[in-house]
């Protein structure tokens, strides 16, 4: 399958050739011709999957047509998603598959002064990118409409929840238009989300990969049983073995402020980034690791939730989630494209009802390297 037999168009093609993607992803393949046709669409995808450019493409395609002279753009497809760096992300995509048209697009997000945004706003976009808070805020103060919305993308419903943004949304739904097409993609299906999608889609067509559940066996699983004292100093060691571009998690922010310390003081370039970060240090922390400058960054779940770094070698698991399904969304950021991966867990007595639970969901028996 090609994105031609897709029937993507001519300036999308392009782009996509820009990008040197080759074939479409297993949900793109799946979830562009849906979108294409106008139906609703239901996608239990993860980050990493291209989840991403399976809304973006056909949304950029449909909105690809002349902007009639003297009239104001309106804004026609809103993505809402969870986090700021996602929101980034997602735009960033935009602005790559749209690259050879004359859409406009932005995004928007809190943490941030509004007055570039607004200002941005005020010149006429047709793609917004948002999360919840500024959105409703920009609603509120009556500098963004919604009634020309045609595109609806509501993206990692599950974390939306799980963050708290429900009643956002909640107030969000009336103000849009009643017509219109709505993708609703989560990495999970709780109940409270299955009742969420069933109350906003009208006869969606279901599209699902890679179940949560399942790990990819590209990634090499070990499992460290240490105690609380000594994580540290373990961490120090592998790194100065391993010279991978790593992400480590930490439960809490102060924890992941600790790590950076510890690691710095040992030489290990590293940079922390989490909610009490500011916006600009988080995206510096983030370039930095991209660009190479750094090889370990450390995150909470919050922080890292949607942040797509490629060719990322290592996830380790300084502390272990308290939901096995974090877990692997977790590691699901290494081991992608068919490329290797190591996931690394740290595990103390307390955690260990976690690996419990973790090898149940997974049906994967996670390989001890250590024992205390
Ligand atoms: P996402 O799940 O949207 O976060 O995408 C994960 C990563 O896959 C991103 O780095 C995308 O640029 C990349 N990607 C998306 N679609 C394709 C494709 N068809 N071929 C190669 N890479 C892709």
């Amino acid at each position: 399958m090609t994105f031609k037999e897709l029937n993507i168009s001519e300036p999308i093609l392009k782009a996509l050739i820009n990008k040197k993607y080759e074939t479409p992803t297993p949900i793109q393949e799946q979830a562009i011709p849906v979108a294409l046709s106008g139906q609703d669409l239901l996608g239990i995808a993860q980050t990493g999957t291209g989840k991403t450019a399976a809304f973006a493409i056909p949304i950029i395609q449909k909105l690809n047509q002349p902007q009639p002279k003297g009239q104001k753009r309106e804004i026609k497809a809103l993505i809402l998603t969870p986090t700021r760096e996602l929101a980034i992300q997602i735009d960033e995509c935009f602005s790559d598959y749209s690259k050879y048209t004359d859409l406009r697009h932005t995004v928007i997000f809190g943490g941030v002064s509004q007055i570039p945004q607004v200002e941005t706003l005020k010149r006429g976009i047709d793609i917004l990118i948002a999360t919840p808070g500024r959105l409703l805020d920009l609603i509120n103060q009556k500098i963004i409409t919604l009634n020309h919305i045609r595109h609806f993308v509501l993206d990692e419903a599950d974390r939306m929840l799980d963050m708290g943004f429900i009643h956002d949304i909640k107030r969000l739904l009336p103000i849009l238009p009643k017509r219109k097409q709505t993708l609703f993609f989560s990495a999970t299906m709780p109940l409270a989300i299955a009742n969420l999608s069933k109350s906003i889609l009208h006869n969606p067509a279901k599209v699902e990969v890679t179940p949560v559940s399942s790990t990819v066996n590209t990634i090499d699983q070990q499992l460290y049983f240490v105690e609380k004292p000594d994580k540290s100093s373990l961490l120090v060691s592998i790194l100065e073995k391993e010279q991978k571009s790593t992400l480590v998690f930490s439960r809490t922010k102060h924890g992941a402020d600790k790590i950076a310390r510890v690691l710095n003081k040992r030489g290990i370039g590293c940079e922390a980034i989490h909610g009490n970060k500011k916006q600009g240090a988080r995206q510096r922390a983030l370039s930095n690791f991209k660009l190479g400058k750094t090889h370990v960054i450390i995150a909470t779940d919050i922080a890292a939730r949607g942040i797509d770094i490629s060719n990322l070698e290592m996830v380790i698991n300084y502390d272990l989630p308290d939901i096995a399904e974090t877990y692997v969304h977790r590691i699901g950021r290494t081991g992608r494209a068919g490329k290797s991966g190591t996931a690394l867990s740290f595990c103390t007595q307390e955690e260990r009802t976690m690996v419990k639970d973790i090898q149940k969901l997974t049906g994967k028996k996670l390989n001890a390297v250590l024992t205390a």
